[in-house]
């Protein structure tokens, strides 16, 4: 008998188990399951994401659900959209070999009709998010009246983002005889209150930390300008001369062309994406774990099945969409009981994803600042100075000896050190001398340069095309709010917006020009990119008064096709309609 089986589980889910590959059932596995299965009673279970908790409820809902129903037996509420399509394909994998059971997973952002017809054909499970779910339920497009069970997944996350009014409304449209399931990596007050509310006598069971150590990790942030990502990677990399690391970047042609980058400026790196064959993943992984690699640049996907202990360092060179998947980056290293660093390089505009992370795996960032050139080079000469202390002397060198004796006759201790120094030292001052502070300058750095620069007014302006207009429910007032706030800069910063149907202009000090152009940097908002450039022509297309301007005059877009729509850009609701919403990232 296996230990799943011994929990209770029935066959077609121990046939998804060795599916899965899961060999032995974790701490809350072996705890909950056995209870849950044996009656219907309600629990309290303290367990953090990460030590298989979705099995835990999973495997006992899909096992106790009538799957000949179409009936919704099961409602699983969790905190955000990622966990819910998470929780939803965990189960789907759980259920494989259980005929006609139906997941679906309901959560906002998404088609509202789309998911109620997936309700409507039948689901005995449903995972959501509580915001969408009330929404539906008030709605009347799904019915919860009839569950027997109902799982509050991150309970605590729910109610830190606020979802305890919604969480009640959603309960108080469920039976009184059903079992509450309660996960949560902790207990403060309001998650034992709706213990205490909504659950009859809970028993309760505690997990200890999960497995990967994730406490070890220290997480570090280094804002830098978008273009500035490849000079700052490098840089991390010169001032840990010992660095054993894996660098995410989001796809198999950055992860490609970043390796590459690497390698022909002399770093031992190596790439690791699903474009390559299994051989040359092989040869890579090999190279890895004898350490010829240092920097192995990967893709999520790819990097998944790395299963080296001693990482120091995980870079993300870029952020995930995905919260989760940041989670797994960052446990590739502080593995076996060691400590290990994830570095995250980050544009301005990407820092409210920082504060999301930091919230889901409630550890905080610290914010670094790339290394500047002198840094780097007192690193690496420190580096060497060490190295050279350290190197065994070769046994074969002796007989070269004296010849090289010879050469380096009549220099002194002191002076030899220095030359041999200046050798590795040499390259890198060479380098670095002629290099730029990488980080973004603050708003107090900011305000002193346009000090300095005067009243540049006028002439000393920028104007820029935005990919963003009418359309996007934006009018020069919000639209201005908009700019100003994502590339943080002060009141008067940005002036002669001219908003379009489709895209629209504005105008700054050239002071402030990187700054816009570096937060707009591969930018999204609700998942679409939205980019700034420089508009081609200066004078810009903007009546003087920008978007206050009724559009006297027709502009051309930038693919020369009259804009028909200046007439739209009235004053009568400027600043009225209100800025559209931007979603969150994660
Ligand atoms: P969770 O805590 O539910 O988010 O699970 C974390 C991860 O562990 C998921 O990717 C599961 O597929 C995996 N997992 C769950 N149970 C086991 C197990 N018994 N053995 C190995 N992996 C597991």
């Amino acid at each position: 008998m296996t230990k799943f089986e011994a929990l209770g589980l029935q066959q077609s889910l121990l046939d998804a188990v060795a599916d899965m590959g899961f060999e032995t059932p974790s701490e809350v596995q072996e705890k909950a399951i056995p209870i849950l299965l044996q009656g219907e009673i309600d629990l309290v279970a303290l367990a953090q994401t990460g030590t298989g908790k979705t099995a835990a409820f999973g495997f006992p809902l899909i096992q106790k659900i009538e799957s000949a129903s179409r009936t919704t037996q099961g409602l699983i509420l969790s905190p955000t959209r990622e966990l819910c399509l998470q929780i939803t394909n965990e189960i789907q994998a759980y259920a494989k070999y259980e005929k006609g059971v139906n997941v679906v997973a309901i959560y906002g952002g998404a088609s509202i009709t789309e998911q109620s017809r997936q309700i409507k054909r039948g689901a005995q499970i449903v995972v959501a998010t509580p915001g969408r779910m009330k929404d539906m339920i008030g709605r009347g497009l799904v019915d919860i009246s009839k569950i027997d069970y109902c799982i509050l997944d991150e309970a605590d996350e729910m109610l830190n983002m606020g979802f305890y009014e919604d969480i009640k409304d959603i309960l108080s449209n469920t039976p009184k005889e059903k079992s509450t399931w309660l996960f949560s990596a902790t207990m403060p007050k309001e998650v034992a209150t709706i213990a205490k509310k909504f659950m009859h006598s809970p028993q309760e069971i505690t997990v200890g930390t999960k497995n990967s150590g994730a406490t070890t990790v220290q997480h570090e942030y280094y804002v830098v300008g978008g273009r500035d990502r490849y000079p700052a990677l490098k840089r991390l990399a010169d001032a840990h001369p010992d660095i054993f690391s894996v660098v995410f970047c989001r796809t198999k042609r950055d992860t490609q062309k970043v390796a590459e980058n690497l390698i022909e400026d002399g770093y031992n790196a190596g790439a690791l994406h699903g474009d390559l064959s299994q051989n040359q993943r092989d040869l890579v992984m090999n190279a890895f774990r004898k350490k010829q690699i240092q920097m192995l640049v990967a893709t999520d996907v790819a990097a998944r099945g790395i299963d080296v202990d001693d990482i120091t360092h995980v870079i993300n060179y870029q952020l995930p969409d995905e919260i989760e998947t940041y989670t797994h980056r960052s446990g590739r290293t502080g593995r076996a009981g060691k400590s290990g660093i994830s570095m995250v390089i980050v544009t301005r505009s990407e820092m409210r994803k920082i504060q999301a992370i930091e919230k889901k795996i409630k550890q905080q960032f610290i914010n670094k600042k790339i290394p500047t050139g002198p840094e780097i080079c007192e690193i690496q000469l420190y580096h060497l100075a060490n190295k050279i202390k350290d190197t065994e002397i070769a046994k074969d060198v002796e007989g070269y000896l004296p010849a090289v004796n010879d050469v380096l006759q009549g220099i002194d201790r002191d002076e030899l050190i220095q030359k041999i120094v200046s050798v590795e030292f040499t390259r890198f001052s060479n380098y670095y001398n002629k290099t730029k502070d990488l980080n973004t300058v603050d708003s107090r750095d900011r305000d002193n340069r346009k000090r300095e620069k005067g009243s540049m007014s006028g002439n000393g302006s920028v104007r820029y095309f935005i990919n963003v207009g009418e359309k996007d429910g934006y009018d020069w007032m919000s639209l201005k709010d908009f700019i100003r706030d994502t590339a943080s800069l002060g009141r008067e910063d940005i002036f002669r917006v001219d908003v379009k149907d489709s895209f629209s202009f504005f105008n700054s000090e050239a002071a402030v020009t990187d700054q816009i152009l570096n937060t707009f940097t591969e930018f999204k908002v609700d998942g679409r990119f939205v980019n700034v450039e420089v508009s081609k022509s200066p004078g810009g297309s903007s009546g003087k008064r920008g978007g206050r301007d009724k559009g006297r005059r027709r502009d051309k877009d930038r693919t020369g096709r009259r804009d028909r729509n200046f007439a739209k850009n009235s004053p009568k609701d400027s600043g009225k309609r209100r800025s559209k919403r931007r979603s969150d990232f994660f």
